[in-house]
């Protein structure tokens, strides 16, 4: 038997997509795995708080930490700083779980440059630019202007869903959900190339 690796599933998707429900909704169904708290230069939502929905910090802050080389990646989205912080995520993967990332596409490239053996990506979206933008409008914790900007990356981003191993079109949330169980169960079975190689020597255990 091939020994239990950990592995990583991205999701990625305009916000307003729903992947923070599609995520709660599976929780208990896809065994142990580790959500990647991302660090952030954006300012705090109403109802957000530091280390449970982000790492909050400065721009001064996270500007160090890219001069450290701490961040797995990090990308500049809708004008701030987001960020995977490589320690966490190494330490999950050493214990064998399955790392997940809510990440945007310049994450996803390169989550899957540095990681791609072991990664499997799920772009999540509504099923149209008006359905996202009701969604956006009713959720009424952004002004106007945050609405646009968010939108204009949205119609950005759907441009480049076919650098991801699969689509989600979330308009039932249930089948939307079922779906992503299967995926992240799936995800699970992904075997590192070094796994691999080592494998197959052993397998040729004959000598002639
Ligand atoms: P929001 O501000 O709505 O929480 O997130 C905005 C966008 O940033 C979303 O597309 C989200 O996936 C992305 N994002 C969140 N954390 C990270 C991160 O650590 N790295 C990258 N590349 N994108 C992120």
């Amino acid at each position: 038997m091939i020994k239990n690796n950990g592995v990583v599933l991205v999701l990625s998707g305009p916000s307003g997509a729903g992947k923070s429900s599609l995520i709660n909704k599976i929780s208990d169904e896809i065994g142990d795995y580790y959500f990647s708290l991302s660090t952030t230069t954006r300012e705090k939502r109403e109802g957000e708080e530091e280390g449970v929905h982000y790492h909050f910090v400065s721009k001064e802050e996270f500007e160090k930490d890219i001069e450290a080389d701490n961040f797995l990646e990090y990308a500049t989205v809708h004008g701030n700083y987001y960020g995977t912080s490589l320690n966490p995520v190494r330490e999950a993967l050493h214990e064998g779980k399955l790392v997940i990332f809510d990440i945007d596409v310049q994450g996803n490239m390169a989550v899957k440059n540095r990681l791609g053996d072991i990664t499997t990506s799920v772009f999540i979206t509504p099923p149209t630019l008006s359905e996202l933008k009701r969604r956006l409008q009713k959720r009424s914790t952004d002004t106007k202007e945050i609405i646009k900007g968010r939108i204009q990356v949205a119609r950005r981003e759907i441009q480049r869903t076919s650098e991801y191993d699969f689509i989600i079109v979330n308009d039932d949330l249930d089948i939307a959900a079922k779906v992503l169980k299967q995926i992240a169960l799936t995800a699970r079975l992904k075997i590192p190339h070094n796994m691999i190689n080592n494998f197959v020597q052993k397998w040729e255990d004959i000598r002639e």
